[in-house]
């Protein structure tokens, strides 16, 4: 079975092809409508009910006819499950939506990492889709290449530039990334950026450049981080990242050279650790390993385990 990293796996049939489709689409937003989910966000955040320990998420429904209002733009169609049909409805045009009363009567706006990870994986992947999506549209409103203002087009999967003699469509873009697992057999290469949680270490990463194969960019960063030279690069999972927009690529690689030269930008520090040293327990001010909602968590334990 193919491994699913947090973020991955909503379980919504995307239907593209209903996104063409206005009248199905309206149909769809009518008050009296079939049941339709319209999935709230604020500048980042998500509108969720329940505790601290077990957020849950809120939905509106097209009967709560107060957002066409108070939303800007037009719901964005997410997909299907079974005959329920999702949107995404962005209130980020509302300086204090975060308080406004018709919303927080129903819930409360929390960033995607303080509570996706104390719901179910369905709901987080949901989450991370709507972010993305969101992030992207918020980035390009205007065209690339004339610069004229672009406009939502395809129930919010594609925008289109405004000017008739420039026309050409813009479609949500991803920044692919590589994230890796080195090891030399029994130890495991982890680093630390200075803005990390104290004591924590991770796997080393970097962003793919033009022109590189996703092997290349592992053996590079890894050499230009941690000094490492790698072999044996194996791809392990993947995992959307709309933190704002990638898409990690997870590797496994073996190190055939052990000296570690860090580069003092990207990295702070790198270390070998021991899988007896991982499996211990420590005090986190010390050392701590990635929190769990990510794939170089994932990486990490499937190493351990290996
Ligand atoms: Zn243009």
């Amino acid at each position: 079975m193919a491994k699913l990293n947090f973020y991955a796996g909503s379980g919504l049939d995307r239907a593209a092809h209903l996104r063409k489709d206005p009248d199905w689409l309206a149909e769809r937003l009518a008050p009296t409508g079939p049941q339709t989910r319209l999935v709230p966000y604020w500048r980042g955040k998500h509108l969720v009910a329940g505790s601290a320990e077990t957020p849950l998420p809120v939905f509106l429904s097209p009967d709560h006819g107060w957002w066409r209002d108070l939303a800007a733009g037009s719901p964005i169609f997410l997909g299907l499950e079974g005959e329920v049909s999702y949107f995404a409805l962005d209130f980020s045009s509302l300086d204090d939506g975060e308080n406004q009363p018709l919303l927080t009567a129903l819930g409360r706006f929390e960033e995607i990492r303080t509570v996706a990870r104390l719901m179910d994986r369905q709901t987080a992947a949901l989450y991370a889709y709507v972010r993305a999506l969101m992030l992207w549209h918020e980035r390009h409103r205007f065209c690339g290449a004339c610069g004229s203002a672009t406009e939502m087009i395809e129930a919010g999967h594609s925008r289109r530039c405004t000017n008739q003699a420039c026309g050409i469509s813009h479609f949500p873009r991803h920044d692919p990334a590589v994230i890796m697992l080195v090891h030399d057999g029994d130890r495991c290469l982890l680093g630390r950026q200075s803005r990390f949680a104290p004591g924590m270490y991770s796997t080393l990463a970097g962003f793919v450049e033009p022109g590189e194969s996703l092997e290349e960019t592992v053996a590079r960063e890894c050499w230009e981080e941690a000094g490492v030279r790698v072999d044996d690069i194996i791809y392990h999972s993947s995992q959307p990242w709309p933190f704002p927009s990638s898409l990690m690529l997870g590797f496994h690689a073996r190190a055939v050279t052990q000296d570690i030269h860090v580069d003092g930008e990207e990295l702070e520090d790198a270390r070998w650790f021991s899988r007896d040293y991982l499996l211990a327990s420590h005090d986190p001010e010390t050392f701590r390993l990635p929190p769990p909602d990510s794939i170089s968590r994932q990486l990490i334990n499937s190493w351990l385990l290996g």
